[in-house]
């Protein structure tokens, strides 16, 4: 297995996922980048769009679904969730309003504009007219031409490839068995993903505002941790949010600070064995890298763990580090 960070934060957030012979199933989890960025960050790790199986969304909002309607439409790419959240992102696709994670809503469809006006073409001539009688099927019914404000019209048949993965229900996607399962978020139905595949286990919890009995249980699983490590709990106190953002990102169904992820790890700690942890979806006001970094290994030291049996990093805003499984084995 391969994991790639193409993303962590408020401001987008993206992994891609590899396993079988030569890397032969590739999923993404979430999508919530600029569709150029994320094309491009893929690139550079050479994955194209279309080698994609599909994209596993963890809930709705816009720093995680932002690349989905620029990737459904041109490449036409499965999406993996929860039926609620499916329903959400298809709601998103015809109206072009999607809710960020500060609750605000915001158009994709004015980040459409901005993307056309770039001189160099995000995406092949074969794929725009690959995409164009879809596209024409939603001008007849009206779709493409709706304004920003939000659809009141019912939808008579999906827009996109859907795969509903209910939680708590193992499935296989290629070479990968996918689980999924609650957690505690301001969102329709937020979901953590636990991946396996040749022997090894990627659990993923970003965007929870607590840590859950289950949650426990499927971190307890994982080779390759990532885990949301939000905000330094006095800096978001004392920062300059306004009251009504602290108070949501505080609430058990806001964002985890670096003392819940910390706790979350001392208390599924394991001796047996290497881990890696990868702190994810850090605040640019309310946490820095190295703030997340030095609490989780005060606590842990303060558990009498012992640290050389785990890998630390705090993920950056844009791409990188990439966790290979052959490193288990070393
Ligand atoms: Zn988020
Ligand atoms: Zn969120």
């Amino acid at each position: 297995m391969r994991v790639v960070s193409l993303g962590s934060g408020s401001s987008g957030n993206a992994f891609l996922v590899e396993a079988g012979p030569q890397g032969r199933t590739k999923l993404l989890i979430d999508a919530g980048l600029r569709a150029r960025t994320l094309v491009a960050r893929l690139a550079a790790v050479g994955v194209l769009p279309s080698q994609l199986q599909g994209i596993l969304v963890t809930h709705e909002h816009s720093d995680h679904v932002q690349a989905i309607p620029q990737l459904v439409k041109h490449y036409a790419l499965p999406i993996i969730a929860d039926p609620q959240t499916l329903k959400a992102i298809e709601q998103g696709l015809i109206s072009g309003v999607w809710r960020s994670d500060s609750g605000k809503l915001v158009s994709s469809r004015t980040k459409d504009k901005e993307t056309t006006a770039v001189a160099q073409p995000l995406f092949t001539a074969e794929t725009l007219l690959a995409s164009s009688p879809a596209d024409l099927a939603l001008v007849a019914r009206g779709v493409l031409n709706a304004t920003s404000e939000p659809a009141t019209t019912t939808i008579q048949q999906p827009l996109l490839a859907r795969t509903s993965l209910l939680a708590g229900v193992k499935q296989m996607f290629g070479d990968i068995e996918v689980s999924s399962f609650a957690i505690s978020h301001d969102a329709v139905a937020p979901r953590g993903y636990l991946l396996q595949a040749g022997g090894c286990r990627l659990c993923l919890i970003t965007d929870s505002g607590e840590v859950t009995q289950t949650m426990l249980e499927h971190i307890q699983q994982a080779d390759l941790l990532i885990l949301e490590s939000n905000h330094d709990r006095e800096r978001l106190v004392r920062g300059p949010y306004p009251w009504s953002l602290k108070r949501r990102i505080l609430s058990p169904t806001g964002h985890l600070s670096n003392e819940q992820a910390a706790q979350a790890v001392v208390n599924t700690w394991r001796e047996n064995g290497m881990r890696w942890l990868w702190l994810a979806h850090l605040s640019r006001t309310n946490n820095t890298p190295t703030l997340a970094l030095e609490s989780m290994k005060e606590y842990l030291r303060g558990a009498h763990a012992n640290l050389a049996h785990i890998r630390i990093s705090a993920l950056p805003h844009t791409s990188g580090p990439v966790w290979d499984s052959t490193q288990l084995w070393q």
